[in-house]
């Protein structure tokens, strides 16, 4: 019951806005760090359907927190103000390994054993969290520039997917299925060069779904429903890789799009909880997923590391503190 309603309640707000043009992945942002909600006090972007929940509230600061994690940091949320609601789901469960006496198994250097168990029923729980324009005592947010050449890491991004792209497409870029290459139009027709990246990773977003990949249907027609899907699902996709690197997000000439989207959301709420899920598995397939702090940098080293296989990265804290600088009071 609770489920349904919050899922009916997000859908509505974004049907409303995909009509208006200003639903999350239809607003345009400039190249160059253009930062996701997150949680300064726990170092976490806010994933899949929760990034769409914040981004729809519309709101100029990307930070949120609880009402709890705010008094830890001796800010205080105004009076009056609403929270905004999110959700998580718990699939699996920690259990401590216990021998046939009862008592926990330990590893090798004394810490009990644990055991990853998986739910037979997932479990959903719900935060109330806030923006920091909803809270008193919180220092402005500092944005420094990125660290890193938001072109060269998309163009490191291309190479290390060894997807086959050609600039033989005459007026729109597109993914042909059928042999598994990317076709641009010439570099030289695109804006800059942070639009043609967003491009070339916006049609890597489809590459993601052949048949050797995440194998989704990429048979629909063009104008049907299926294709608005995967087109919704690229689209989300490419806002977060493009805010990540900072290559900026471009939702083109997407408005064709809008009325199958409402209509999709109208027909099953729970699609665009589906399509941001998808989503953030396509941009781990080629920014890496393993990490713990969401907003890891996808530098030379990172995807080096990453491409070495899961490992853990002692420098993500770091990055993180790169990007965003935890707040600390004044
Ligand atoms: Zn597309």
């Amino acid at each position: 019951m609770e489920k349904q309603s919050f899922s009916e309640a997000v859908a509505q707000r974004l049907i409303e806005q995909i009509q208006q043009g200003t639903a999350p992945w239809q607003r345009r942002s400039e190249p160059g760090g253009y930062p996701l909600p997150f949680n300064p006090t726990s170092g976490t972007r806010y994933k899949g359907i929760n990034l769409l929940v914040l981004m729809a509230q519309e709101r100029a600061d990307q930070r949120w927190m609880t009402y709890k994690q705010a008094q830890a940091n001796g800010y205080q949320v105004r009076r009056g103000e609403k929270a905004t609601q999110i959700q998580y789901w718990k699939f699996a469960v920690e259990r401590q390994r216990k021998d046939a006496a009862g008592r926990p198994v330990l590893d090798e250097n004394g810490r009990p054993q644990v055991d990853i168990v998986k739910l037979e029923k997932p479990q959903v729980f719900l935060a109330y969290v806030f923006n920091a324009e909803q809270i008193e005592g919180i220092p402005s947010q500092v944005k420094k520039p990125i660290a890193w050449d938001p072109i060269e890491e998309a163009e490191r991004i291309l190479q290390l997917a060894k997807a086959r792209i050609t600039h033989d497409a005459p007026d729109y870029p597109f993914y042909r299925p059928s042999t598994d290459s990317i076709h641009l139009p010439d570099r030289g027709r695109f804006p800059s060069s942070a639009n043609y990246y967003a491009t070339a990773l916006h049609e890597l977003g489809h590459w993601t779904g052949h048949e050797t990949r995440l194998k989704r249907d990429l048979s629909h027609p063009y104008g049907s429903e299926g294709y608005a899907r995967e087109e919704l699902r690229a689209e989300i996709a490419s806002l977060i890789v493009g805010a990540e690197l900072g290559t900026g997000y471009d939702p083109a000439q997407h408005a064709a799009y809008a009325a199958s989207w409402a209509k999709i959301l109208r027909d099953d709420s729970l699609e665009i909880f589906r399509a941001a899920a998808d989503a953030e598995k396509y941009r781990n397939i080629f920014m890496g997923s393993n990490s713990k702090p969401i907003f890891r940098m996808p530098s030379r080293s990172m995807i080096a590391l990453w491409t070495a296989g899961p490992k853990r990265v002692n420098s993500l804290s770091e990055a993180t503190q790169l990007w965003w600088p935890r707040a600390t009071t004044p």
